[in-house]
């Protein structure tokens, strides 16, 4: 996706505060963190939105919720931490490239 911004990150063609790279996924850290920790953990591949997966995204879903505890941990979040997957504009979705936020840290995290 050439005008996608996390395929541009992915590319290296924007910058990212990188926490962890493999062949599959990338995680950075947001650009406006709602909490002292807030990643995004992404697929390399290009997918818009948890909508647009199926049974061949299987394997990528489950990568990248395992993880989010690993490296959660790794960020100092050792009291626990929030994930969320925002889908569709209905969703509160603006970046249409499937990304699962994990965020905590601090003293308070909003309720919802
Ligand atoms: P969404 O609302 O789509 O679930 O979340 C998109 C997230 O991407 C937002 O939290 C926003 O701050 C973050 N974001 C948008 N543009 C950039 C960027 O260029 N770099 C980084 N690191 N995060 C971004
Ligand atoms: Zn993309």
């Amino acid at each position: 996706m050439d005008d996608c911004l996390f395929c541009k990150i992915v590319r290296g063609e924007l910058p990212s505060k990188k926490a962890y790279e493999d062949d599959d996924v990338l995680v950075f850290h947001d650009i406006h963190p709602i909490a002292p920790v807030h990643l995004l953990l992404i697929p390399k591949l290009h997918v818009e939105s948890l909508a647009s997966c199926d049974a061949k995204h299987q394997a990528i879903l489950g990568k990248l919720m395992l993880l989010a505890p690993r490296l959660a941990l790794e960020q100092g979040l050792d009291q626990g931490f929030r994930t969320m997957i925002n889908t569709g504009h209905g969703g509160g979705q603006e970046v249409f490239h499937l990304h699962l936020h994990v965020f905590g840290g601090g003293e308070h995290i909003p309720k919802i």
